[in-house]
């Protein structure tokens, strides 16, 4: 938050650009935060199955998955809100499983903030500090340092409904920070706010994480946010994780269908494997063709029936026949949805009762006639690497 915005400084960005630190690919790292084997059911319903995780000091580790699947009631064990009926939960090595929320060095931040509505901002600050026992003149310097660190000092003596809903977040997010916790879990943290904010937030969220060398793990609804604030992100569906891994993989080698469906849009195509030459394999499907793909060490063989991804951004729109031989099919526009960055082409493959591919286009340019039209014959292309083979 130090940062004035539009400074270039050098930012400490989680994702796959922070090289130097992968302390999950390495077998001699202690994770800080470790589920093991944890089961959580309420009634019938089993919320949490059998779920292992790691998660590492300094990681900015986010939950993604679709809704009731789990998400908030792994956050609550790990919080000490909620019981597990089975398995251990670690915090630096020692079982926390059953430590009460108040003695873990663990902070939620709720979805709804939780703000006392009759504290002063700087009372809703001080308030953990104050329940510790902190000295005073201590209790004072904190407050003031995560006010200024938070940009909310000259607002300390207003009460919350005098607020606006981001400077609510950031009142929220100072009373979880200045407790100092090794971990820090945000529960949908951005969701009261409208997009730019949001997004601007993001970034905030990400500088003081790695300023301050926390542990955030976060749970949201929102890809685009999990991807760009995330080092590590996990998919979730019916209480287990389908993938964890940093957001470039997820995105671009999926576990399997669910994620590659969940995570970004993509174009299934499904077909039997008509030939495996080395690493290539070709596959085909009555509506798009013949498709080629270059597979690390396939496991396939003639007459296998498998599903291919084929990301949108992946594939080439022209309105001439490409020369290759194979990756390439006829259709006809059926939809166009412009919006604004990019457009979203729909295009109708193999006929009128054939299959519909999104193809999305950069606008590059500002030209407000576009290349391409509703009922317009066009080709779509792609490169033997951009289809990736889904497990089911
Ligand atoms: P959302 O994204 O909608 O917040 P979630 O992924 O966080 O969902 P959870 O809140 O963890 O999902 O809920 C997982 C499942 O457990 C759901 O089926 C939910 O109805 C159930 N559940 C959660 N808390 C309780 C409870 N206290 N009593 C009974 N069932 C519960």
């Amino acid at each position: 938050m130090n940062a004035p915005s539009g400074a270039a400084t050098r930012r400490a960005s989680p994702g796959s650009v922070r090289r130097d630190f992968q302390p999950w690919n390495d077998p001699a790292a202690k994770p800080l935060v470790e589920f093991r084997n944890v089961t959580k059911r309420f009634g019938k319903v089993t919320a949490v199955d059998a779920l292992s995780l790691s998660i590492h000091a300094r990681e900015f580790f986010a939950l993604l998955g679709p809704s009731g699947c789990g998400k908030t009631t792994l956050m609550r064990m790990l919080a000490g809100f909620e019981q597990p009926d089975e398995g251990e939960i670690l915090l630096d090595g020692v079982d926390i499983t059953t430590v009460p929320p108040h003695q873990r060095p663990v902070n939620m931040m709720f979805q709804s903030y939780a703000l006392f509505p009759h504290l002063s901002v700087g009372d809703n600050i001080a308030y953990g500090l104050k329940r510790e026992g902190l000295p005073k003149a201590q209790l004072r310097e904190r407050v003031d340092a995560m006010l200024k660190r938070v940009r909310l000092n000259g607002f300390e003596g207003r009460r919350p409904d005098q607020l606006s809903g981001g400077q609510r977040q950031r009142v929220a997010l100072a009373r979880a920070l200045v407790k100092q916790p090794k971990l820090l879990l945000l529960d949908e943290p951005l969701g009261a706010l409208d997009k730019k904010l949001r997004e601007a937030t993001q970034y905030e969220l990400m500088d003081l994480q790695a300023d301050l060398g926390l542990t955030f793990m976060v749970v949201t609804h929102d890809q685009d946010e999990a991807m760009t604030m995330a080092d590590r992100m996990a998919v979730m569906d019916h209480g287990r994780l389908l993938q964890i891994a940093p957001p470039d993989l997820i995105y671009e080698a999926p576990a399997n269908r669910f994620v590659a469906e969940f995570v970004g849009d993509i174009n299934l195509i499904e077909g039997r494997v008509t030939a495996v030459e080395g690493d290539l394999v070709t596959l085909a499907n009555e509506h798009a063709g013949t498709i080629e793909l270059d597979e690390d060490a396939p496991a396939y063989k003639p007459g296998d029936a498998l599903a291919v991804g084929l990301r949108p951004e992946k594939i080439v729109l022209s309105h001439e026949e490409p020369p290759q031989a194979v990756n390439k099919v006829a259709g006809e526009i059926w939809d166009i949805g412009y919006l604004g960055d990019m457009t979203m082409i729909q295009v109708m493959v193999g006929g009128d009762e054939g299959k519909l591919l999104k193809v999305s286009l950069t606008n590059r340019t500002r030209r407000i006639e576009r290349p391409f039209a509703w009922e317009d014959r066009v080709w779509l292309s792609w490169d033997v690497e951009a289809g990736m083979v889904l497990a089911s």
